[in-house]
């Protein structure tokens, strides 16, 4: 079964494509998971995202942890292999932001990538090692984010605009929500 199947809007938890525009989330709080992001630096969200990885890591030892428990929204482990590959975009998206100015952050589609990579026969164990290490790079490099590079811009293929410090919200507010979504 596909998660894709009814529109985003129409699932509570379902991962949003990243195609939506979900930016709003960057300068107020979400009413459905409550995190409020819009004043955090990137060294409060490298704090509060390796604090996260412990509970993931939990996630990841659950029973049946690889079980939806509605056919149309991920299990737990699809959630955290979406959330390993949330760490490695947003932070391949902060180095082209350093490397170039005003870069086009390649596109992702995440109900794709979940498809193609087969997130749901992925080994939690193996994901677990690949979270806390992706995790932990992207907190690192939050945590070197200097105040004269927080508005060093990139842009979204459907034109959305980050700075490195909405890209931090951004990519806090998307693993936070998650963490709401599997109850972590
Ligand atoms: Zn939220």
């Amino acid at each position: 079964m596909s998660p894709e199947a009814p529109a985003p809007d129409d699932v509570p938890g379902q991962p949003e494509p990243d195609t939506k525009d979900w930016t709003w989330t960057i300068t107020r709080r979400c009413a459905e998971c409550g995190t409020d992001v819009s004043a955090m630096s990137p060294q409060e969200i490298a704090a509060d995202l390796r604090a996260s990885l412990p509970r993931w890591a939990g996630v990841l030892r659950r029973d049946h942890v690889a079980v939806r428990s509605e056919p149309t929204v991920w299990s737990p482990l699809e959630y955290a292999a979406h959330v390993r590959d949330v760490f490695k975009v947003m932070h391949y998206r902060l180095d082209l932001m350093y490397m170039e100015d005003e870069p086009t952050f390649p596109d992702w589609d995440q109900d794709a990538t979940a498809l193609e990579d087969d997130y749901a026969h992925q080994s939690p164990q193996v994901v677990a090692t690949q979270l806390a290490a992706a995790g932990r790079g992207l907190a690192d490099a939050f945590d070197a984010v200097l105040n004269r590079d927080l508005h060093r811009r990139g842009l979204r293929g459907n034109g959305a605009e980050f700075t490195i410090q909405t890209l931090a919200r951004y990519a806090w507010h998307d693993v936070a929500h998650h963490m709401h979504d599997v109850g972590a």
